[in-house]
């Protein structure tokens, strides 16, 4: 197992700066997936570290080779396109046995290995299948299979999925989440999909101008983004913020605000202005009046995916979304009281970033 680190490592394009120096360790044997907005640089560095592109400055180490320089052969790595590479003309086990025949192994060795990938992508049955009558989902798995059997000890996807029939995607997900929780390679998987990488990432590297915004398991980046641009870019939809959520913030930092029934209280002291940030799904939602909760006006319902409901509340100057289940969203009519859970709160600073500043409950004994 190797892990993976760049220095500094910059590309720039003329005066387009794909990726701004970057320093990061991809850890061994664990998945990372870059994961942004189109343009935001991860294919560029992907592309580096495969050695397809040279960097502008900055160098790159697997384990403690740095391979800066290397050309992409040397680097033996594993590499899947966004389209499937398959050779035409010959069957599924040709395909994936060609790199083994280049690096001289024996035909016994060759064959264990190309079945024991045929088994992890659970496509032993066709073994004898001619490529040219398979469709591109399973020509995908084909080529992965390749890059797997090779047992590099990298292995890099460029968005493998995203040109497959949506009919075999779902297909293609579940072997690839099946082949990276059983690989040990140090694998680096690039996606605009927030629930490929949501689902296949040990860790996702949110990207955004050419830099990591962050580095963190899924459910870390999602349940506590240290920037707006994770709150907004992961779910569906994503966070909502709210500026200027307190009328009054007095100098002991008690917040007087219309969206909490119970006085609440800032952690630490911030004199700037700080941003209420909280994901839909964990605005709770009341058809009648609740001990927690505040009144608000039900701006707009609609139903999403699964049958549940995304309601927009107006709630003094602030509107917010709801994601909620089908019996409270149907039940709900003009009026709602609306319930801000302040351990599903994160507060932003005015330049997006996380302050070390949090909200909490006003214990009564110590008022
Ligand atoms: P996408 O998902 O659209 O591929 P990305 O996040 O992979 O986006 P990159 O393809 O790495 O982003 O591109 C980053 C920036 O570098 C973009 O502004 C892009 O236009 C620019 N860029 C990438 N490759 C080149 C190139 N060969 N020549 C000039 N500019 C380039």
């Amino acid at each position: 197992m190797l892990d993976i680190r760049t220095d500094n490592l910059r590309k720039q394009f003329g005066a387009v700066v794909a990726v701004d120096d970057l320093t990061i360790t991809f850890p061994a044997g664990t998945t990372t997936c870059l994961l942004g907005p189109s343009g935001c640089g991860k294919t560029t560095l992907m592309r580096m570290i495969a050695g397809l592109e040279t960097p502008t400055h900055g160098e790159i180490y697997f384990g403690d080779q740095r391979v800066t320089r290397l050309s992409t052969r040397a680097r033996n790595i594993g590499m899947v396109f966004q389209y499937p590479v398959v050779y035409r003309g010959s069957d599924v086990r040709a395909n994936i046995e060609l790199p083994l025949r280049a690096e001289k192994l024996s035909k016994a060795e060759r064959t264990r290995r190309v079945d024991e990938v045929l088994d992890l992508l659970e496509m032993r049955h066709a073994a004898d299948a001619d490529i040219d009558a398979l469709d591109n989902g399973t020509r995908q798995k084909v080529a992965v299979a390749r890059a797997v059997a090779r047992q590099p000890k990298i292995i890099l996807f460029d968005e493998p999925i995203t040109n497959v029939d949506i009919s075999s995607k779902l297909q293609l997900k579940r072997a690839l989440k099946e082949l990276v929780t059983r690989l040990n390679q140090t694998i680096i998987y690039v996606t605009h999909d927030q629930t490929e990488a949501m689902t296949l990432a040990d860790q996702i590297a949110l990207m955004k101008d050419g830099r990591i915004v962050q580095y963190a398991t899924p459910r870390e980046l999602y349940d506590r983004p240290n920037d707006v641009f994770g709150g907004w870019f992961l779910g569906n939809p994503g966070m909502n913020f709210v500026e200027n959520f307190a009328r009054t913030i007095g100098s002991d930092g008690i917040v007087n605000s219309p969206l909490f029934a119970a006085p609440v209280r800032l952690s630490g002291h911030g004199s700037e202005q700080l941003i209420l940030g909280i994901r839909p799904e964990h605005v709770r939602v009341y058809p009648a009046a609740h001990a927690e909760a505040v009144p608000a006006r039900v701006v707009n319902r609609a139903i999403v995916v699964g049958g549940q409901y995304l309601v927009t509340l107006q709630a003094g100057d602030a509107t917010l979304k709801a994601k909620v289940a089908a019996e409270t969203g149907r039940a709900l009519g003009e009026a709602a009281w609306m319930h801000l859970p302040l351990e599903r709160i994160t507060l932003f600073g005015a330049d997006g970033h996380k302050p070390d500043i949090a909200l909490q409950a006003i214990n009564p004994a110590t008022r």
